[in-house]
């Protein structure tokens, strides 16, 4: 028999039941043209604990960095300071409208005129956008500045963007949507860009490169200033991929390395929710040369301060700009949660972050990589890529992740990158103790005692979690999206 707490609430519904009461209305009633109207909506009537049961149940199900550790390769699950939920609630923020006036509105243009300029001077870059949603779209913001830069100087022969094979994946697919052809650059033996194919690619077609480093390897890439020249001698530009910025906070500025272009994550590397917290925040920073094209429009001073009345801050647009890539001025909560990071943590307290996320990626590699073989194993930055597998056992990095979740872990990446087979990906990220990280580097060791001992342990994980081992095929090709639907509507 099911619980009464694990009924649908479907199951729950009884006619009559009601959680809300609405007000009489307070404008006059209408008559609603009869076609917009239908005569049932099959919808479950519960009262408002009945609902909030029926979510905290669902909740649980979910693993959250809340909750655990949630070492996630490339997605730098960090914890979330709750004081950023606090200053995107003031409701100076919460509750002003894109479309007010700019007098009412300055505080939220110094705000975000003040994170352009922190930003700036984080990175190394002369201007920046706030617009773009995420990290790939902050990519296509960037190649579109690119090719724009390129055909205002006559040249929209430049149609090819060079992509190394240890870039993120979004990297390919930002330039295929941009409609540019990809050229797929390999790494050499120690996970660099392998300078040789990369000379032979760079010719007067090419757009530029898409370099992310630290590389998805968590390695950086020990020749970067000499990819970089070789690409600018053949008159390309270098996307920088600023996803992994985690690693470089106060100690390099891209900018100052040669850098174009790149994008910044502040939903990865500043702390605003991502996953189903989202929705994230992908700023573009560019070198002067390129600021022209940037979206429109940017904040900037549009009075300056005269005899005790301060600046005016307004809105700019850049002279060739490729036009707006976001409705009004991109995720504003987010902007409002990143500036509360960095203020937070001043510059100190900042590179401290990249210093503790390295630290203890080489911790854990040092702790794991005995147990687990680490294919291009050097110093790593704040995340490194092991192999999934154990000797004399035939478990996978699938069997092997599935098992973790049985120790309260959330798993790690699993393969991606592509380059290394039945990859594990593991971002440990700086806001874990070292308790939790010898907890994660046990766990992982007990389970490769596991695999030789009791593959089928792994082989049938997870055990403990609310939902065992999931048909993958099954679950892509069979998708039920909405499970919700009451029994008469879903036999239609
Ligand atoms: C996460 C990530 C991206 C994509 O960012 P989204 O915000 O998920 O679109 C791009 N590059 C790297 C290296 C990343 O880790």
């Amino acid at each position: 028999m099911t619980s009464i707490v694990e009924k649908t609430i479907f199951e729950l519904s009884s006619p009559g039941r009601t959680g809300v009461a609405f007000p009489d209305p307070d404008v006059p009633r209408v008559k609603l043209p009869e076609n917009l109207l239908r005569s049932d909506l099959p919808l479950p009537e519960l009262a408002e604990v009945d609902v909030v049961r029926h979510y905290m149940r669902l909740s649980k199900f979910n693993y959250s960095v809340d909750g655990g550790y949630y070492p996630l390769g490339s997605c730098t699950m960090k914890y979330n300071p709750k004081i950023n939920e606090d200053t995107a609630r003031l409701p100076g923020f919460a509750f002003t409208h894109p479309l007010q006036p700019i007098e009412t509105v300055q505080g939220n243009l110094v705000l975000m005129y003040t994170l352009q300029e922190w930003l700036k001077e984080i990175s190394g870059f002369a201007a920046m956008t706030l617009q773009p949603a995420a990290g790939a779209h902050g990519e296509l913001t960037g190649v579109l500045i690119m090719r724009a830069y390129h055909k205002s100087r006559g040249e929209a022969k430049r149609i090819k963007m060079l992509v190394p094979d240890s870039a993120h994946g979004t990297n390919p697919a930002s330039s295929g949507v941009a409609g540019l052809e990809i050229v797929q650059i390999p790494s050499d033996a120690r996970g660099n860009v392998d300078l040789a194919a990369l000379k032979a690619a760079c010719d007067e077609t090419v757009v530029g490169l898409m370099l992310t480093n630290p590389n998805t390897l968590g390695l950086f890439d020990e020749h970067v200033e000499k990819v970089i020249q070789i690409v600018h001698e053949c008159g390309g530009l270098i996307y920088g991929d600023g996803a992994n910025m985690n690693a470089l906070l106060g100690i390099l500025r891209p900018g100052d390395l040669g850098i174009d272009v790149m994008h910044f994550n502040l939903h990865k590397t500043f702390s605003t929710p991502h996953g189903g917290g989202g929705p994230g925040s992908g700023p573009v920073g560019v070198t002067e040369k390129l600021a022209e094209f940037l979206p429109s429009p940017i904040v900037g001073i549009v009075e300056e301060a005269t005899d005790g009345e301060p600046p005016l801050f307004g809105f700019i647009e850049p002279k060739q700009t490729i036009g707006r890539v976001k409705a009004f001025h991109g995720h504003f909560g987010m902007l409002v949660r990143a500036f509360t990071y960095i203020a937070m943590h001043g510059p100190d307290g900042l590179r401290q972050i990249a210093e503790y996320a390295v630290l203890n990626a080489n911790y854990l590699l040092a702790r794991l990589r005995h147990t687990y073989r680490v294919p291009f194993d050097r110093i790593c930055m704040h995340e490194f890529v092991a192999e999934g597998k154990v000797e004399g056992s035939d478990v996978r990095a699938l069997d092997i992740a599935k098992r973790l979740m049985d120790y309260d872990f959330h798993p790690p990446t699993n393969y991606f990158p592509l380059i290394v087979h039945e990859a594990l990906m593991i971002e440990p990220t700086e806001t874990e103790n070292k308790d939790t990280l010898d907890a994660f580097a046990d766990a992982l060791i007990k389970i490769a005692d596991e695999a030789k001992a009791a593959p089928e342990l792994l082989h049938e994980a997870p055990h403990k979690t609310p939902f065992g081992r999931m048909d993958e095929v099954k679950a892509a090709r069979e998708l039920v999206l909405c499970c919700w639907l009451p029994e008469e509507v879903s036999k239609q």
